[in-house]
């Protein structure tokens, strides 16, 4: 159903925007200690196709800065990404 598919993209979306609010919200408060907002562990910082992304290295959560998001949807939206987000079910 591709209508379906539409749908939860978007609720996809709209998840990861309100982590990546927290996300900058933290960092605008000065908070430097990027942590897991799932599991509070460790993120470290790496490139995936010319974009910056946080890897958990506890549970394997991947955040994304404001802008980020965008760019790996629009340069592949239905592939590796949204494969792996919907692999949690
Ligand atoms: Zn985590």
């Amino acid at each position: 159903m591709p209508d379906d598919t539409v749908s939860r993209n978007e609720e996809a979306i709209e998840k990861l925007r309100s982590k990546i609010k927290v996300a900058t919200a933290a960092k605008a408060a000065g908070l430097s200690t990027m942590s897991c907002p799932r599991c509070d562990g460790t993120l470290s910082e790496s490139e995936f196709e010319g974009v910056m992304i946080d890897t958990c290295e506890r549970c394997g959560g991947i955040w994304l800065d404001s802008g980020e998001l965008e760019r790996l949807l629009k340069r592949d939206s239905d592939s590796w990404f949204s494969r792996l987000w919907f692999a949690e079910g």
